[in-house]
């Protein structure tokens, strides 16, 4: 166990009695996979772990604790759908603990998996700047730089923005090199029909489980999301990726300007498809008319919440 998860354990076995459940992580079903963890107890306690192979945005449980005092282990990236949450009145801040940790990156599993060619993981072991796997067939030494989830590559807040408590145990300069290309520069460098056909594409082979809206965050319709409504009917049943498209447009509209780009979405989704690129195309252009980034401020209201007669950057009278 690392100092910083020992530190971690200390400070919420003191908070625990003022709370109903911390949200934290534990080790999955092998040591490539982790799993939220659900702390009532000091024996769940001992079962807290944290370091780059704890991927979830525990903040997706939060709205649905609303009302409970909740604990929850909080990165970076994680601090700003907290943000956006309490922005948007999904959750009170008043019944939330936040105990903040200082991140290196998460480690990108589907990445891990392709590094050792698929070979069956029987251990992994993270430590600063590489990770070594051991599989079936022998050790691979893989650089943590290689492995990283997207969104690390151009993180800019590994600190929590808000916290009540914080575990400082790295500097975190997680990308010593240069980012690999992203999904969202490599549709930059396309025509608009070759991106069509690369939405075409990977929307082939989505199987409409909407694990990608499940485990997003800040998907609040619930039983009144548009992939189940039949009042209004906005999708059909038909498999074709034209459907399939047309959900992952109204989901990433609707995530526009209060998307934090966790990433969960593209992380969940079972056959690789990388619809986080989506939102951040949708983001860009929010940052662009309204300088605007979602789950930054918790004082601030998302542009896409308020209306004005007239925006700066937004001509609509002289488009008339
Ligand atoms: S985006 Fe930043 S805070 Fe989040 S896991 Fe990556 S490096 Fe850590
Ligand atoms: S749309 Fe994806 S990246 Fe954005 S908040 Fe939801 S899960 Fe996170
Ligand atoms: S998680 Fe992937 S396969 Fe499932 S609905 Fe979303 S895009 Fe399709």
């Amino acid at each position: 166990m690392t100092q910083h998860t020992q530190e971690l354990r200390k400070l919420i076995a003191q908070e625990l009695p003022n709370l109903d459940v911390v949200l934290a992580w534990t080790h999955g079903h092998n040591s490539l996979t982790s799993t939220p963890l659900f702390i009532t107890t000091q024996e769940d306690l001992e079962k807290l772990d944290s370091g780059p192979m704890h991927v979830q945005n525990l903040a997706a449980y939060l709205p649905s604790l609303k009302g409970r005092k909740v604990g929850i282990v909080t990165r970076g990236c994680d601090s700003r759908t907290i943000i956006e949450l309490l922005q948007e009145k999904l959750i009170e801040r008043k019944n939330i603990t936040i105990f903040g940790i200082s991140c290196s990156g998460a480690v990108n599993i589907r990445a891990v998996r392709r590094a050792v060619n698929g070979e069956s993981v029987r251990s992994v072991q993270a430590d600063g700047d590489s990770i070594t796997v051991t599989t079936n067939h022998g050790t691979h030494t893989l650089r943590m730089q290689d492995v990283l989830m997207d969104k690390c590559y151009t993180c800019t807040n590994q600190t929590p923005i808000i916290h009540d408590h914080m575990v400082i145990a790295q500097t975190a300069d997680h990308v010593p090199g240069d980012a690999p290309q992203t999904t969202l520069d490599a549709l930059d460098s396309m025509e608009p029909g070759e991106r069509f056909a690369f939405w075409e594409e990977h929307m082939d082979r989505c199987i409409r489980c909407y694990a990608c809206r499940n485990a997003c965050p800040l998907c609040v319709c619930k039983d009144s999301c548009v992939a189940q409504s039949r009042d209004p009917h906005w999708l059909d049943q038909s498999d074709t990726p034209r459907e399939k498209l047309m959900f992952q447009a109204i989901h990433a509209l609707h995530s526009a300007g209060r998307c934090t780009e966790c990433g969960e979405c593209e992380r969940a989704c079972p056959m690789g498809i990388p619809v986080l690129a989506m939102k951040q195309a949708l983001n860009r252009r929010i940052k662009h008319l309204f300088d605007y980034q979602a789950g930054m401020d918790a004082q601030s209201t998302p542009p896409l919440f308020m209306f004005r007669q007239q925006e700066e950057n937004i001509k609509e009278r002289d488009a008339r």
